[in-house]
């Protein structure tokens, strides 16, 4: 059953009671309009769940008394880390609001020979309020990580902590997730899937990719902007290991 859930800093967690922030509480009195003595969900974005209910209230907090606690709910057992090419405007905000709702642990914006923009820590602390709320509106336990932008060679040689590496290509070479052997090249280890940015890889990227084990696969036949490539891809990939039944 899908719930909201609320946000709560690990370190406002003590014993058996816990302290929302004013923003959270903000939410809970004038959004949903909770009050004392309601039950709800609070995660702590490291995967432990609360069941709550609310013992007092006022506008720059509540506290509350736990009920359950529950750990990695929401979460899929997949660890996916989604690195993608920055992409201009707004267009990487979307990607990351849609990444966190489907359930990736990571994600990792680089740029490349087609994208050369930085995103600065401005941006990447935009895109960390995104994940949250995210988070809370999926019903989620953990936060995604946003990691700082890195370049395509150092995206390639995360790929050494991952058991399985995908690269979206377009291309004769690609296979489709579909017909990946499931045992031995997509497992419930961490997967990390890199998507390129609007203008593609070059041919030395993708070289520098198959050298260091990544495996060319195709979204199907059509040309998908990048972010649309991301979402199909992991949703591909998460869909493969029955994560989303
Ligand atoms: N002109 C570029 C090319 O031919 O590679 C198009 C790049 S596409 C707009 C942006 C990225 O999305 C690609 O680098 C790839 O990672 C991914 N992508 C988009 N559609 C795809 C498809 N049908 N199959 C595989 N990857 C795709």
């Amino acid at each position: 059953m899908h719930r909201e859930h609320f946000y709560v800093n690990p370190r406002d967690v003590r014993g058996s009671e816990l302290i929302l922030s004013e923003e959270e509480t903000h939410h809970l009195l004038r959004v949903l309009r909770k009050k004392k003595g309601d039950i709800v969900w609070v995660v702590d974005g490291e995967g432990t769940g609360y069941e709550v209910k609310i013992l007092h209230i006022e506008t720059n907090g509540a506290r509350g008394k736990i009920l359950t606690t529950r750990r990695r709910i929401g979460e899929p057992v997949a660890e996916i880390h989604l690195a993608q090419g920055v992409l201009k405007g707004e267009r990487f905000d979307w990607l990351v609001e849609k990444a966190t709702e489907i359930g990736i642990r990571k994600i990792i914006p680089f740029t490349s020979e087609n994208a050369v923009t930085v995103a600065g820590p401005q941006k990447v602390a935009r895109w960390k309020r995104i994940a949250m709320a995210a988070m809370k509106q999926s019903g989620r336990s953990v936060l995604p990580e946003i990691a700082s932008t890195m370049t395509f060679h150092q995206v390639v040689s995360l790929g050494s902590n991952c058991s399985c590496r995908l690269i979206a290509h377009i291309g004769p070479e690609s296979v489709s997730v579909k017909s990946i052997e499931s045992k031995h090249h997509i497992s419930t280890q961490r997967a990390l899937l890199v998507v390129g940015p609007e203008g593609g890889f070059s041919k030395e990227e993708m070289t520098r990719a198959v050298e260091h084990g990544f495996r060319p696969v195709t979204l199907g036949p059509r040309r998908l902007r990048a972010e649309t490539a991301g979402i199909v891809f992991s949703t591909l990939v998460l869909s493969k290991l029955g994560e989303l039944e």
